[in-house]
């Protein structure tokens, strides 16, 4: 069964979608994108994503498409139109088609495209059993606050995780885990979550966000600090937060188990209120 998918302007079967060569996201990764999940047929966090979306754009001066203000009324149209109940909707946005050049191209008109993927969000087997990590050196660019395509080291490094017989890694710079190749990293020692500050070394997690808030909320104490490997294999737990992942506890470090090396309560706790909320809050 083909999906319907959206490129600038129509719903398409995705075999029909057609994106030029010339297209600088194609070129260059000159381009941005938000994946939004979906669950019960609604959208979660949609505010936090569109914001972020909107800060990506600008801090690249890449130009808003034609739909923009039209997002939210695509998300729900693909819902609809694919039968989504659970998964995940990608977005992303280029600056366009131009003729190959470093310079941008003053008159592009952006590219947007927006597809589902249905999976399971909630009954995943990592949440019950916990991820295996390794450490690896961050070698992104400099500006990870800003949700580009440039996704390539971040799958090296994943792939560097799956040869080691784990699920993830967390990379380090200068010592300091900075974050997941797709996820932000946190450990929880002596009752408090420790995780790192937002800076451009990062990405301002809309999970993130949400977790800290409610984690507060239930009386939980909050660090942003950074920290190292040794400290995670030292920690009580440590876990991951996304948006298609929620919340995730990891169990294993480099080898050495993380706590009692299995999921611990803290994890699991903001992993149950954080999904509570979020359904709630859908739309
Ligand atoms: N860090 C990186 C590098 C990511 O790719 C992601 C997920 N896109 C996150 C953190 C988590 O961000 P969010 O909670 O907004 O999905």
């Amino acid at each position: 069964m083909e999906r319907t998918v959206f490129l600038n302007g129509e719903y398409l079967p995705e075999s029909e979608a057609k994106v030029s060569i010339f297209d600088r996201g194609f070129l260059m990764a000159d381009a941005v994108y938000e994946v939004t999940s979906v669950l019960d047929g609604k959208l979660l966090e949609y505010a936090g994503h569109s914001k972020r979306l909107e800060r990506s754009l600008s801090e690249l001066g890449m130009g808003k498409p034609k739909d923009f203000d039209n997002l939210l009324e695509i998300h729900r149209e693909l819902v609809k139109r694919n039968d989504l109940q659970e998964g995940g909707i990608y977005l992303q946005i280029s600056r366009g088609s131009a003729d190959r050049d470093f310079v941008y191209p003053k008159d592009a008109e952006p590219t947007l495209v927006l597809f589902t993927q249905s999976r399971p969000v909630i009954e995943v087997p990592a949440a019950k059993t916990g991820m295996k990590v390794i450490s690896v050196e961050d070698q992104r660019w400099g500006r990870r606050d800003i949700k580009t395509v440039q996704l390539l080291f971040p799958s090296m490094a994943k792939m560097m995780a799956k040869a080691a017989d784990a699920d993830d890694a967390w990379l380090v710079q200068d010592g300091f885990v900075t974050e997941g190749t797709s996820n932000n990293a946190y450990i929880v020692k002596d009752g408090k979550i420790i995780t790192r500050e937002l800076s451009n070394d990062i990405l301002h997690g809309i999970t993130r966000a949400s977790i800290l808030r409610v984690a507060k909320e239930a009386q939980m104490e909050v660090v942003e600090r950074k920290f190292t490997v040794e400290e995670a294999q030292n920690a009580d737990e440590a876990f991951i937060t996304s948006a298609s992942a929620f919340a995730i506890p990891v169990v294993q470090m480099d080898g050495e188990t993380v706590g009692a090396g299995e999921p611990g309560p803290v994890a699991a706790r903001l992993r149950e209120i954080y999904i509570e909320e979020s359904r709630n809050n859908a739309i």
